[in-house]
């Protein structure tokens, strides 16, 4: 496949930008190789700078649910367009998104749009310390919560304790309050709370962790977290930015039955457009400014087009069997994936949950991020670099999850099914 544009493209980048790109993880650091510029998205298809078409199942890393320029998405941005793009007052598409998101994640009574996950996982976490009135945070080994100083915490794999930031020069007071447990670990979790009596705020937790690969929770994990956070006084938050609208359309809330305290959403909540969102019950809602004394505020929130391509997307999600064909899409990829596997003799760990899907190059399930750091990367990189040449677009990285659109049908998933299992009959060993 020839990608020169692409390269030259890359090469002009990374003399503007860090590394040439607005994200990490686009650079194909991961994997090795140029990343590929996109000149548009078309249904199930990427299409590069030079005019190569690649079946995608990043979807700008899970938001397009529906695909790229789904119809009713595109239709719904260029009517606000013509309109105005932005007032920085109230609009009636706010209530509209924010009705269908309440009507849809059962915790959530009241919502606070935003412009990111980032935004959403912080401010979810400033509202939880001031209802609580405690600092101290846990989170989860392998889970992602956005950039924020407070949430760049790697725990050494021997003393999980240690609150140590891990992007240089984060103040080490920005951290010490954030406890760091192994996921799937209830004992840790158990531990911290005994270890800091009364000064947990909140455990925030990706309930099917999407962000290490594709790892759901273990039997009993997130009602354990909701038992032991509502024993000890503190708030439960799911990060569901990825899991929002994707796991099941009410969230992972709805899938596992368990209902955190407060929400952080994303992604599919935007349609492709940038969104963030939090929520939950109402009394800790109206601690947020200005029904409360909590600040949180953006010149952009709850920006129209972004509204609209979110309403959209989610009236869309709701038509009867719509979310299920895209649930179908991820078993079907996930089945074929082990599958071939097998018949290739090469250990692979398959899981989908929902919409997403996930795999590792292991011998045996993966429940944490020291699991997940055994498997074999530079197989996946092998796996990833045969699969784009046979114009399949997965993520450029051994631990992102894989994502099904509605878009994925007929010619463009035989395509892939094909495609997986010539590569793991020919090309890797
Ligand atoms: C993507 C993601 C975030 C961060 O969202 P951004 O919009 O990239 O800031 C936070 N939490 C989870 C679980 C995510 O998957």
């Amino acid at each position: 496949m020839k990608t020169d544009t692409s390269t030259r493209l890359y090469r002009q980048a990374v003399r503007l930008m860090p590394g040439g790109v607005n994200s990490p993880v686009r650079a194909f650091r991961g994997v090795g190789g140029d990343p590929l510029f996109v000149a548009r998205g078309e249904g199930p298809y990427l299409v590069d700078a030079d005019g190569n078409r690649y079946v995608d199942y990043v979807l700008s890393w899970g938001p397009l649910i529906l695909g790229h320029a789904h119809p009713a998405v595109v239709e719904a941005i260029q009517r606000q367009a013509a309109h105005g793009t932005s007032f920085g007052a109230p609009t009636e598409a706010e209530i509209a998104l924010a009705q269908a998101v309440i009507e849809l994640v059962a915790s959530v009574e009241m919502v606070r749009f935003v412009n990111s996950g980032t935004e959403a996982t912080m401010s979810a976490l400033r509202l939880a310390r001031a209802y609580t009135t405690r600092h101290k945070i846990i989170k989860f080994e392998g889970c992602y919560h956005g950039h924020a100083d407070m949430l760049l915490v790697q725990a050494g794999s021997g003393v999980a304790t240690l609150s140590q930031p891990d992007s240089p020069r984060v103040p080490p007071g920005a951290t010490q309050d954030t406890q760091s447990a192994p996921y799937n670990d209830l004992a840790a979790v158990r531990a911290r709370f005994e270890q800091f009596p009364g000064e947990i705020a909140a455990v925030i937790v990706e309930p099917v962790a999407g962000n290490m690969g594709v790892v759901p929770p273990v039997d009993g994990f997130l009602q354990g977290l909701r038992d032991l956070t509502t024993a000890h006084g503190a708030l439960l938050i799911f990060d569901e930015v990825m899991t929002g609208f994707r796991v099941a359309l009410g969230g992972a809330q709805t899938a596992y039955g368990v209902l955190p305290d407060l929400t952080a959403l994303g992604k599919v909540i935007g349609g492709g457009l940038p969104v963030g969102a939090y929520g939950g019950r109402r009394e800790i809602m109206e601690q947020v400014a200005p029904a409360g004394p909590v600040y949180q505020a953006g010149t952009l929130s709850g920006n129209p087009l972004a509204m609209a391509a979110g309403l959209a997307t989610l009236r869309t999600l709701r038509e009867p069997g719509v979310f299920e064909r895209i649930v179908a899409v991820a078993a079907a990829l996930r089945d074929a994936i082990q599958r071939s596997a097998g018949a290739a003799g090469i250990p692979v760990q398959t899981v989908s949950a929902g919409t997403m899907f996930g795999l590792f190059f292991n011998d045996t399930p993966v429940t944490n991020y020291a699991e997940v750091k055994t498997s074999d990367a530079r197989r996946y990189a092998a796996f990833f670099h045969a699969l784009l040449a046979r114009a399949v677009y997965l993520a450029p990285s051994a631990f992102e999850a894989g994502f099904a659109a509605l878009a994925h049908t007929g010619p463009a998933l035989d395509q892939t099914l094909d495609a997986i299992d010539s590569v793991f009959r020919y090309d890797l060993n």
